[in-house]
């Protein structure tokens, strides 16, 4: 063949993978989810955080103007939980709902919650600005299929059990539905590892980002388990390329309901902040809700 014809030659058409619309051959360009005054998968790497479950409302409230006030954009916080035993507290149900739908009232943050069950979704639907799939869920297909249907934007979180390639083909079950506002969550797998309460797959960042083009944020709390784990691990992945995270704080970790010894104190979380602001600009991403730290003109006259 003489170079011209070689250049002229069609590429051959690459195979599709089974998550059509997910995957980047169909759509090049990285995808943005936008929510209240923010859009999650461009430069502003996005921090969503609240305690594990809805407790009472000044647990709420407490809680969502620290991390308000430490700069998170969006606030999270469990009204329907999925928990392993039925004897642990299950959630508030509507009368969480409620409690967040006021902290988001009080502090102008979005909110992001579970919903576990089809039966559920129009009442989450009201008051949730983003809808939470939770890991057991993930492949929970008819939960899917209806989420599809739905007008807000789903978290979906990734399955304790699933590869890559099966978390991307149930995000297709949302696209394929028509809802393509998918904000994907690595939160760590199940394997041999007891150390930590999940195993953190930080690889898998760099496989979905090149395999779709949907945000994907890591979560360190329930991946690790622990809240001295989480701030390394958060700064992994600003540096891995993922576009934000969801981390658990509450007021007072050690009465929380559920998930104290993951989540971080109001004070370390802001200090979290302040350290991922200073690098973001490192990693061609920026956190604007945090003020730059000013300089300290005492420490520079001594
Ligand atoms: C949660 O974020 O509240 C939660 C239950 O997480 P996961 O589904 O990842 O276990
Ligand atoms: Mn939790």
């Amino acid at each position: 063949m003489s170079d011209a014809t070689k250049e002229a030659a069609p590429k051959p058409a690459q195979k599709l993978p089974p998550y059509k619309l997910t995957s980047r051959l169909t759509h090049p360009e990285d995808s943005l989810v936008r929510v209240g005054q923010f859009a999650i998968g461009g430069p502003e790497f996005i921090v969503m955080a609240g305690p594990c479950s809805v407790e009472h409302d000044p647990q709420m409230l407490g809680t969502a103007w620290d991390v308000k006030l430490g700069g998170a954009h969006i606030l999270r916080g469990g009204a329907f939980k999925p928990r392993s035993s039925p004897y642990s507290f299950q959630g508030l149900a509507e009368e969480g709902l409620k409690m967040l739908s006021k902290a988001r009232e009080l502090t102008g943050l979005s909110i992001v919650t579970e919903v576990m069950d089809s039966t559920d979704i129009d009442l989450v639907e009201s008051y949730a600005d983003i809808l939470q799939v939770g890991a057991r869920n993930s492949q929970n297909f008819s939960l899917l299929k209806r989420l599809s249907k739905s007008r807000k934007p789903v978290l979906l979180k990734r399955g304790l059990m699933n590869t890559v390639e099966e978390y991307l083909c149930s995000a297709e079950y949302l696209l394929a539905g028509g809802n393509d506002q998918v904000i994907l969550c690595e939160r760590g797998i199940r394997t041999f590892e007891t150390s930590t309460r999940n195993t953190l797959d930080l690889s898998s960042v760099l496989a979905i980002k090149e395999r779709t083009h949907l945000p994907v944020i890591v979560d360190p709390s329930h991946a690790s388990g622990k809240a001295h784990y989480v701030p390394s691990l958060s700064r992994a992945a600003l540096a891995v390329g993922a576009d934000g995270l969801m981390i658990e704080v509450h007021c007072s970790p050690e009465t929380a309901l559920c998930d104290g010894e993951e989540s971080l104190t109001p004070e370390t979380f802001r200090e979290l902040m302040r350290s991922l602001a200073s690098l973001a600009p490192h990693f061609g991403r920026q956190i604007s809700t945090v003020a730059p730290a000013t300089p300290n003109l005492a420490e520079g006259q001594k």
